[in-house]
């Protein structure tokens, strides 16, 4: 079903590709710059503070948390298109809070809980991080085996994980653990972790590609109050799903601002570029790039604007998530290769976004569950509708 825009979410969007183009891509040259260095690819603490100031001014704030918590409780829908704006450009900024462990936290979080986490969280105030990847279950949580287990009145976490992002901004952390003997999904349980808990050690930073920093972590006999418990004991796959699929989505959305920015940036190029006495705009293979890029952007936000308004019905969006964080991803990854060859050398300078961009890419191909994974599971769903 084509999904129609309201004015209000179009106007939010307008806002939005405003504030990039004003406030974002101003600060491109610096992150490039930072990336020549052999630095992180992030901005620094005053670059941070000024954009944040300037996001509350315009109400660019809370946008999906509840009206409760001062939100703006906007739909699926209206904030897969200011993903899609802020990821034309490689700075790395998203309107606080972090959407995905705010969902998981409104799912299941108690009275309790909400106030001491979720409020805070939702004005901004505070940053999160979850750890799900183990060294032996990346792909396949339901192999974790980080362990919790109830001695006296509190839980105590023994365990490993890995990969996970964020922590050293995190004033808390959902850890995933597994409560008693069972494996699979049975047992996974979530727990809230705050900052500075004995027992949770940093072991090391992993530098990654495009920019990413990961972290190792331990936990030693890491002992929990009772009430760090998020939800039931043995049912944290499910709201742990959920935030997948929220990532899922905006995943989707990332991936067609990026490939926008890299057609643009092609096309403006091939109009202005003459080789062999034609301009490159004029040569049937880079137009072929063209159309076909111009296509799958199209037809991957149909499939995003159709995936979020099914999220905002509660319509199970597990296998639609799938297929657009597949689609999307690789859609991307070919868009922006085809924009790096019509530049020539230039595409492979480190002076352009374009090499980041792929970078950035490339790993979104394996967070959030990598390719293969999502086309086993939409492939089972699919056998399974079949006598
Ligand atoms: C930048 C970055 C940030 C991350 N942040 C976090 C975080 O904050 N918290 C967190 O918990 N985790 C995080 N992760 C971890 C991420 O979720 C895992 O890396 C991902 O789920 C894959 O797990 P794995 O690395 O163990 O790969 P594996 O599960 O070992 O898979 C390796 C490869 O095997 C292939 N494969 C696996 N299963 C199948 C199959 N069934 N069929 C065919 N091929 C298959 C795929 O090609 C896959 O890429 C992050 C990862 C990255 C790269």
């Amino acid at each position: 079903m084509p999904v129609e825009v309201p004015d209000e979410h179009r106007m939010l969007q307008e806002l939005v590709a405003r504030f990039v183009e004003e406030e974002l891509m101003q600060l491109e040259p610096n992150i490039i710059a930072r990336e020549l260095a052999g630095e992180q690819h992030k901005l620094n603490d005053a670059e941070e503070r000024r954009l944040l100031d300037k996001c509350k001014e315009l109400g660019l704030w809370g946008l999906d948390a509840p009206e409760e918590f001062g939100g703006a409780n906007l739909p699926a829908a209206a904030l897969m298109a200011v993903n899609e704006e802020l990821w034309r450009t490689i700075v790395p900024f998203t309107f606080p809070p972090d959407s995905p462990n705010l969902h998981m936290l409104l799912a299941v979080a108690t009275p309790e809980q909400k106030k001491r986490y979720v409020e805070p969280y939702a004005r901004g105030e505070v940053k999160s991080a979850i750890a799900i990847s183990e060294p032996g279950a990346g792909g396949d949580p339901s192999g974790m085996s980080t362990k919790a287990e109830m001695v006296g009145n509190q839980w105590v976490i023994s365990g490993r994980k890995i990969w996970v992002s964020r922590i050293p901004q995190a004033d808390f952390l959902i850890v995933m653990a597994r409560v008693g003997k069972e494996m699979g999904r049975k047992g996974i349980t979530a727990f809230i972790v705050d900052k500075g808990t004995t027992g949770l050690e940093i072991s090391r930073e992993i530098p990654m590609v495009g920019g990413h920093r990961t972290y190792e972590l331990v936990f030693e006999d890491m002992r929990l109050p009772a009430d760090a418990i998020l939800g039931e004991v043995g049912q944290g796959f499910a709201p742990m799903q959920l935030r997948l699929n929220v990532r899922r989505l905006q995943i989707g959305a990332w991936a067609i601002g990026l490939s926008r920015r890299s057609l643009e940036m092609l096309c403006s190029h091939v109009k202005q570029r003459k080789t062999f006495g034609a301009m490159l705009a004029d040569r049937q293979a880079i137009q072929w790039w063209i159309a076909d890029g111009a296509t799958k952007i199209h037809a991957c936000r149909l499939m995003v604007q159709d995936a979020a308004a099914r999220l905002d019905r509660g319509e199970d969006v597990r296998q639609v998530a799938s297929m657009i964080k597949v689609f999307a991803t690789e859609m991307a990854a070919e868009i922006i290769d085809h924009a790096i060859q019509s530049f020539g050398a230039m595409g492979v300078s480190k002076e352009l976004p374009l090499q980041l961009m792929a970078q950035k890419v490339r790993v979104m191909r394996i967070y959030e569950g990598p390719s293969e994974v999502h086309r086993m599971t939409i492939a089972k769903r699919v056998l399974a509708t079949v006598k």
